[in-house]
């Protein structure tokens, strides 16, 4: 993992994660109605494609070998090897160029991602996704019919230690009503947005004044 490139950055970076099933794509999918010019990154993995995944719109889907290929020419803003053994990252050139161009960027991603991200790059906004109970998670896993029992078993084991993370989030949001939860992750947004000085950056005001 290496801190984005770009000193020119300009847009914020809201790193949403949690519990597989907690509902991040549904929350992420609905914010981006409401916020049409947020930029949402699409990550790679080595993943096979679910049913109606299309390249380059769920995921980038690649081999192990192409994956370890973008690891070493430092192609990856992050990566992680999931619970099912599978690895997932996030493009650096997408976030890199978005941020520039002055966009917010969201990223959908697991709990170490998510770490990593915050090591390198701590001044995004992290935000927690809680459901509402583990039984609630397992049905969600389990009406997606994405996964196998076993898979479904798996993704909720590891809920426990991904919530052992949530001290290191910055905000926490419980999807228990889906409206009320897009609203909370509104309200986070807008109010980052209004946000005099960015998080752990420094300035004295003179460049928030036009001359
Ligand atoms: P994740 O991206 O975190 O793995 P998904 O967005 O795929 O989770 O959601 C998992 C399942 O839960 C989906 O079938 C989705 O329709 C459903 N879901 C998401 N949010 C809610 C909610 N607030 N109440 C009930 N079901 C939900
Ligand atoms: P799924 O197989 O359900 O699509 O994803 C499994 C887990 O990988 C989810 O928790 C999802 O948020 C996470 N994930 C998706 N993309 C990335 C990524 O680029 N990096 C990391 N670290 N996790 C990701």
């Amino acid at each position: 993992m290496e801190t984005p490139r770009s000193n020119n950055i300009k847009g914020r970076l809201f790193v949403i994660s949690g519990p597989s099933g907690v509902g991040k794509g549904t929350l992420v999918r609905e914010l981006c109605h409401c916020f049409p010019d947020i930029r949402v990154s699409i990550s790679v993995t080595t993943r096979l494609p679910r049913e109606g995944e299309r390249e380059g719109s769920a995921y980038f889907f690649r081999t192990e070998e192409q994956f370890r290929g973008m690891i070493q020419r430092s192609e990856l803003l992050e990566y992680a090897q999931f619970v099912n053994g599978c690895f997932y990252g996030t493009p650096r050139a997408f976030v890199e160029e978005m941020l520039a161009e002055g966009h917010d960027v969201i990223l959908e991603i697991d709990v170490k991602g998510a770490m990593q991200i915050k090591e390198h790059w701590p001044q995004g906004v992290f935000v927690f996704i809680l459901p509402p109970s583990l039984e609630e998670l397992e049905n969600r896993l389990r009406h997606r019919k994405t996964e196998s029992e076993e898979a479904i078993q798996q993704r909720v084991s590891i809920a426990d230690q991904e919530m052992a993370y949530i001290p290191q989030f910055d905000y926490l949001v419980t999807n228990d009503d889906l409206k009320t939860a897009v609203d909370k992750l509104a309200a986070i947004l807008v109010a980052e947005r209004c946000r005099v000085k960015g998080k752990k950056e420094k300035t004295d005001g003179s460049q928030l004044i036009t001359r």
